[in-house]
């Protein structure tokens, strides 16, 4: 156990996306902050995206689902009650290590689902409250794109112009043009000039297995130099066990497991947990108590309670001419928002975004391509389908609305544990009849979009398996207690010292990619808290 003079004012759980964002807001401000991080620093000339076997990485030792990359840094997930499955990174920089940095905001109307369709709950804040923390979250990141959007308020000047559309980007969004249809060059999380020190995106394609050139927008990359250069502690393979209590029902330690595998304690002021929306829900479930018999901060019963991915479809339009679409930022290049908003003729309520994501290279089109359509025949028609898909093809993703419900949820399992013996997490998860609705409309419009932009043949996958990316809502924050598990600031009802700022405290799940409105949040919750620790 560590000494009891090593008490941080903060601990922070989790070096991720939002952990990130709160350790420099605070150590800039001069807090005293800790971080513990169950995975180490990866160094950025040692991705895979810069190495010639990259698509033999994917499917291995960087492969999205820690099930399936089971490195010693990850924790199994028990997901054989879900359709999908969670998919995250563990390292410093979290899933941002992995993630396609496309970056589109919350719109105003995610905030006020509850008002203005009468559903789910309204976040505790608005847009514009948040406004100027997405931009400065921006100017941290480095936001490749264009301002004048129709489907946002005005936004500040992005940093760098926007990723390069390419043949695909063209000629899906002339089948757009044709339909009327609104789209616009996505807001992306990746340089396409230098900034801040980093390089500029060379177009290489595979940014989910981390951007050797810095240039795409990972946590490790942007917030934690800046952190650590303002004192910030970051303590790597600390993996966190349980959050401890004091005599008073406040927050006063983690205990974690250090690289050489000792139980240590870190004691702080506060604790701030970050793990992401279903690391959150297992320590604080982990964290029982006498006092806190069902889990740490759960006397609500929502402590893991409304999970929400974004459920995908994706149409995959097949093309004579090539598309090169394995070139350029993998999940970047233009997002339609056409049916968005409710329209309750459509069949359900909310609505979704069309993302444009490119293609695969040769090693991933032959097994299927982004889409998972099935292998390219082995055999004498290999060639022939291998010819008429790689590079011919653009995907259009379906991302659409998950509204909370009670019974999605991460429990904690019975007998699966990780390496530590630590007890691992179960993920109970249905796709509701609104979402399945919403993604056949999407899947239909899709395949209108690909056929007017000029496409043969459109291959639908109606719901995306392995599509767990987005991780949300097990510990949604409201002003109510019984509702909600934290407020506004992330500050649990129950633990008036402790902390969540992570994807879990998503009232709703919008229809877009959420970091930047996570990582907008997290530094939000810390000017808050910085303003409560100074009175
Ligand atoms: C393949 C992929 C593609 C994606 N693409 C996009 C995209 O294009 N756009 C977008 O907006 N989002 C995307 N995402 C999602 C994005 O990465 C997440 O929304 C974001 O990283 C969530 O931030 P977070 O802080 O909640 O959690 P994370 O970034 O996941 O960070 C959580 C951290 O907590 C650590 N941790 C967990 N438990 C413990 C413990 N017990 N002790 C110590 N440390 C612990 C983890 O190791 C991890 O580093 C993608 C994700 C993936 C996997």
């Amino acid at each position: 156990m560590g000494s009891r003079d090593d008490i941080a004012d903060v601990v922070i759980v989790g070096a991720g996306a939002s952990g990130g964002a709160f350790a420099w807001s605070l150590a800039e401000a001069g807090f005293g902050v800790v971080c513990l991080e169950q995975g180490g620093w990866v160094e950025p000339r040692d991705y895979a995206s810069g190495r010639a076997d990259w698509e033999i990485a994917k499917l291995s030792y960087m492969h999205p689902d820690p099930n399936v990359r089971g490195l010693p840094q990850d924790y199994p997930v028990n997901d054989d009650d879900s359709p999908i499955t969670p998919l995250m990174y563990n390292a410093v920089g979290g899933s941002t290590i992995h993630w396609s940095a496309h970056f589109p905001r919350f719109r105003p109307s995610d905030f006020r689902v509850k008002s203005l369709d009468g559903v789910a709950d309204d976040f505790p804040m608005t847009y514009s409250d948040l406004e100027p923390y997405f931009d400065a979250n921006d100017r941290i990141n480095g936001i490749a794109g264009m301002t004048g959007d129709p489907g946002y308020p005005d936004k500040s000047d992005r940093q760098t112009p926007p990723v390069p559309l390419g043949k695909l980007g063209e000629t899906i969004a002339r089948g757009f043009d044709k339909l009327g249809w609104h789209w616009w060059p996505s807001d992306s999380a990746i340089l396409t000039e230098p900034y801040d020190g980093r390089a500029a995106c060379n177009n290489c394609g595979p940014c989910e297995l981390g951007c050797y050139r810095k240039a795409k927008a990972s946590s490790d990359v942007t917030y934690w130099p800046k952190a650590l250069a303002k004192g910030a502690v970051l303590k790597t393979w600390s993996r966190a066990k349980e959050v401890t209590v004091g005599a008073y029902g406040l927050a006063d330690g983690v205990v974690y497991y250090d690289a050489d595998g000792r139980l240590q304690r870190q004691r702080a002021r506060a604790v701030v947990v970050a793990c992401n929306g279903v690391g959150t829900p297992r320590l604080l479930l982990n964290s029982a108590s006498g006092r806190f018999p069902s889990g740490l901060a759960n006397s609500s019963g929502l402590v893991g309670k409304n999970l929400m991915f974004h459920p995908y479809s994706i149409v995959m339009g097949v093309f004579d001419e090539r598309m090169d679409g394995y070139m350029g930022p993998g999940g970047c290049a233009i997002m339609s928002q056409e049916f968005y908003e409710t329209d309750l003729s459509r069949g359900f309520v909310r609505g979704y975004t069309f993302q444009i994501a490119r293609s695969s290279g040769p090693l991933n089109t032959a097994l299927g391509g982004l889409g998972g359509y099935g292998p390219v025949p082995w055999g004498a028609e290999h060639h022939r389908v291998m010819k008429e898909r790689f590079a011919r093809t653009i995907a259009v993703a379906v991302i659409g609305e998950d509204l909370p419900e009670r019974h999605n949820a991460v429990t904690i399992d019975d007998e699966m544990t990780d390496d530590h013996g630590i007890p691992a997490p179960k993920i109970s998860y249905t796709m509701s009849e609104n979402s399945a609705r919403m993604l056949a409309h999407g899947s239909e419009k899709a395949t209108l979009a690909l056929e007017a932009a000029g496409a043969k043949e459109a291959l639908v996958n109606p719901l995306l398996r392995p599509a767990g990316w987005h991780l949300m809502g097990t510990a949604r924050m409201g002003a109510d207690p019984e509702t909600s598990v934290v407020d506004e600031s992330g500050r649990a009802h129950d633990v008036e010292n402790l902390y969540v700022i992570d994807g879990s405290i998503l009232v709703t799940g919008g229809a877009v990619n959420p970091t930047s409105t996570i990582q907008a949040l997290a530094l939000y919750a810390a000017d808050r808290f910085k303003t409560r620790a100074r009175r």
